[in-house]
């Protein structure tokens, strides 16, 4: 099986990825733990270039960026892994894009929704057997997120960029709900991750 995680800044996917990881360490289960941008040597380095403050690109190239950090990836390192019958869990995958490069960058337009989704038909010969989206307000997130350390090139973005990038992952969560799965991020830590394994244990 195939998860991944989505969502905005500080909703808690690195807390929620560590407790469905245990969860599925104790079921016997063997999976591998990935993220993007990144997840094989090659992407990671895309991922220090697509992170740093110091980097200057325009919205297509970051999108294309993505796309190759993500073409690595998924031959490195996903698909392998699904062939030899492990489980995969990566902290992001395509709805990101969707969402920050689309929504947040792209402004929603319908160019570059187009762009985006014929990158995904050519590019993306797998999505993820289930997408677990954890939903939180965007300024709670920011509020979890303002007491980590130095921001990343998207981190320093303004609130009505990640107001848009919540409207992406809103709605490729109506357009493909049977994938995506709404999880409710508010609240306690071990809530939210019996919230996640009530969507993930049918998957067993
Ligand atoms: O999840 P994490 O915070 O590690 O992601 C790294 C950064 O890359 C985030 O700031 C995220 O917003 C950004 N990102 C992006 N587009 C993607 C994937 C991640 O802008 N497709
Ligand atoms: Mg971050």
């Amino acid at each position: 099986k195939f998860i991944s995680f989505e969502g905005t800044e500080g909703v808690g996917k690195t807390t929620a990825i560590n407790s469905l990881c245990q969860r599925l360490t104790d079921a016997g289960i063997d999976y591998v733990r990935t993220r993007e941008p990144g997840g094989s040597p090659f992407a990671e380095q895309l991922r220090e270039l697509l992170l740093d403050t110091k980097t200057d690109i325009n919205d297509d190239t970051e999108m294309l960026l993505m796309f190759a950090a993500r073409s690595d990836h998924l031959a490195k390192v996903i698909l392998p892994a699904l062939e030899a019958g492990k489980w995969v869990v990566c902290d992001r995958f395509v709805d990101s894009t969707v969402a920050y490069q689309g929504y947040g960058r792209g402004l929603g337009d319908a160019a570059m929704l187009n762009k985006i989704e014929g990158l995904i038909n050519q590019f993306v010969p797998r999505l993820p057997d289930l997408t677990l989206w954890l939903d939180l307000p965007v300024e709670e997130g920011m509020q979890r997120a303002g007491k980590r350390s130095a921001a990343d090139r998207f981190e320093q973005q303004k609130m009505a960029f990640f107001e848009r990038v919540y409207q992406g992952f809103s709605q490729q969560h109506q357009a493909h709900p049977q994938r995506i799965h709404r999880i409710d991020a508010k609240g306690e830590v071990e809530d939210v991750a019996a919230r996640i394994w009530q969507a993930v244990s049918p998957q067993l």
